[in-house]
């Protein structure tokens, strides 16, 4: 589709200069002419609120006119073209890399110092947050197991939304401190061999799989 600069500068539209030629060849005369790279092309005017028109000068088109985009970051036309990162992009990311490395290394040496401050015996506030915390892990259908098993007073409680539920986490907290140590100690391994993701791997399917599947179905945390 060629349309042709008089109607264009009737309108009052001055059309931007645009070589096809290398911008290395230009002379340095060629202050005004844009080359490739400097632009990108737009299919249309109006594409987005930055389009021009353009003419070529040269080449085998030279003459005809088309719509074109300069703005840098322009949400209609940056996305069309492969997008480059600038320096100062590519900087941002390796700062946010090194930053997340670190971040994961404080973790570890986090979790370091806590292993070498961990007394001989846990204390019984301890215990109790370690099987309240496993408890929660096990899923809303290991809850109500849990809780037929130990039969566990289910009162229910409304929702905000006016739903009825069983809040099984807060039955499980006051049952826990009602517990004697040695039936704490019990509750725990009840919650390990509820929560064990070895527990189904006799099956046909082999126990890689079984083991991955029992760990998405039991919200598995340390997979
Ligand atoms: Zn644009």
């Amino acid at each position: 589709m060629q349309i042709q600069v008089k109607p264009l500068e009737e309108k009052g539209e001055k059309p931007l200069r645009v070589s096809q030629a290398p911008a290395w060849q230009a002379n340095g005369d060629a202050k005004d002419v844009l080359f490739e790279g400097q632009y990108r092309k737009a299919k249309a005017k109006g594409e987005c609120p930055n389009t021009r028109a353009a003419v070529l000068i040269d080449g085998k088109g030279a003459g005809s006119i088309f719509y074109l985009c300069q703005t840098e970051k322009c949400e209609v036309h940056n996305r069309v073209t492969r997008y480059q990162p600038t320096p100062q992009e590519q900087a941002q990311r390796k700062r946010e890399a090194l930053a997340e490395r670190v971040e994961k290394l404080s973790r570890v040496r986090i979790l370091e110092a806590i292993r070498k401050k961990l007394p001989d015996a846990l204390s019984r506030p301890d215990l109790e947050m370690v099987a309240l915390d496993y408890f929660r892990r096990l899923g809303h259908d290991n809850h109500r197991r849990l809780s037929n098993l130990y039969a566990w007073e289910e009162k229910k409680s409304k929702t905000s939304w006016g739903a009825e539920t069983v809040d099984y986490e807060k039955i499980a907290a006051a049952a826990v401190q009602a517990m004697k140590a040695a039936d704490l100690h019990r509750f725990l391994v009840v919650c390990a061999l509820r929560g064990n993701p070895s527990r189904k791997t006799r099956t046909s399917r082999g126990p890689q799989r079984d083991t991955r599947s029992t760990c998405q179905r039991q919200q598995w945390p340390f997979e």
